[in-house]
């Protein structure tokens, strides 16, 4: 196992390469989704050195923040596992709605922390923005969920530049989580630079852009129906082929490094100065801790570059 990596300013220690656990209980993104692979998933991951577990209350909604409340009961040491989660889905209209709002997040705290059985969280994100809230409120109230010791570190996701400029006014941001991987580029604009400057670690979400770049869809490849990602914009029908098509070139540099493709764009992240740790998904154990292997991959200079301008215009 290798060395742990600190979490930009945090004092959180992990292996730099977590698990995403949107497919632990995450039944409202997922179909016929099986709860006992949730758990073995969440407790194979841990016994192999994987430290790093990213889950939300909206995942289930509740049932993935219970599992893996279930699985780090039986721990004898909570501090062996870092657990993220998050929160801002207001569930209360009958509707979903995004809440910032400082009394909201400090009851959704305390709820992940019953559902958790933790007594504290040692990330918590404010998962979207709302429209009203100003930003630098709802991170001062995590700010004092995190001097009462509930919390260890604050995060934020999704926010633009200027929500996040507004949050970490006093510096108050410890991570910052956004949609980012070789083909989704757009945070390389604004965000990753400030987050670099400021020490604000940046945690990339979809960063196997939901299995795409795991590099095992061919063009004939069909998702189940129901799947979420039918929705999303990779796997539409004039732009799905000609990703697959770079990903077919990113398989000759994984070829020379004699590693499957995905441990070659998960060591690519890795490469970047604000980045200290991934979080892929995965749906069962084996997959989680095949990643494991991006470990073993050091990326030559020219390597980093080469992947870099090969996706450049994506
Ligand atoms: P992802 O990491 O880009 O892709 C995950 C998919 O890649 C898996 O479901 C699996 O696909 C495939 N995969 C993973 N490891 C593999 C391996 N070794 N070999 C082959 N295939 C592999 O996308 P994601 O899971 O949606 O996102 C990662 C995490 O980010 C989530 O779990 C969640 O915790 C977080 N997230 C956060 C936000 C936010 O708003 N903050 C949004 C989305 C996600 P198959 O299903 O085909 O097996």
């Amino acid at each position: 196992m290798s060395d742990k990596v600190k979490i930009g300013k945090t004092d959180l220690f992990v292996t730099p390469i977590g698990l995403g656990a949107n497919a632990v209980g995450g039944h409202n993104l997922y179909p016929n989704l099986n709860e006992d692979t949730g758990r073995d998933l969440v407790k194979e991951a841990m016994a192999a050195g994987i430290d790093f577990i990213d889950t939300a209350f909206i995942y289930g909604p509740k049932r993935s923040e219970e599992l893996i409340g279930e699985v780090i009961a039986k721990q004898k040491n909570r501090s062996q596992v870092v657990i993220a989660t998050k929160g801002a889905h207001d569930l209360s209209s009958g509707e979903v709605k995004f809440n910032n709002r400082p009394e909201f997040l400090k009851q959704a705290v305390d709820d992940s922390l019953k559902r958790l059985q933790t007594d504290y969280i040692d990330l918590y994100y404010i998962h979207f923005p709302d429209e009203d809230t100003p930003k630098d409120e709802a991170v001062g109230m995590l700010q004092e969920l995190k001097s009462a010791g509930k919390i260890k570190a604050i995060g934020v996701s999704n926010f633009t530049i200027e929500q996040l400029k507004q949050g970490n006014k006093y510096g108050g941001v410890d991570v910052f989580q956004g949609q980012y991987n070789l083909l989704s580029r757009e945070a390389e604009q604004d965000i990753l630079p400030y987050c670099e400057e400021q020490e604000i670690s940046f945690v990339p979400y979809f960063p196997l852009a939901m299995g795409i770049l795991a590099g095992k869809y061919d063009k004939d490849f069909k998702l189940p129906e129901g799947d979420f990602r039918n929705a999303r914009p990779y796997f539409q029908p004039d732009v799905y082929p000609k990703i697959i098509d770079k990903v077919d070139q990113l398989k000759e540099v994984a070829n020379r490094y004699g590693v499957d493709l995905p441990y070659i764009v998960l060591a690519w992240y890795l490469s970047q100065p604000a980045i200290d740790v991934l979080i892929p998904g995965a749906k069962r154990a084996e997959q989680a801790l095949r990643n494991l292997k991006t470990l073993e991959v050091s990326l030559a200079e020219e390597d980093i570059q080469l992947i870099d301008t090969m996706f450049k215009s994506e």
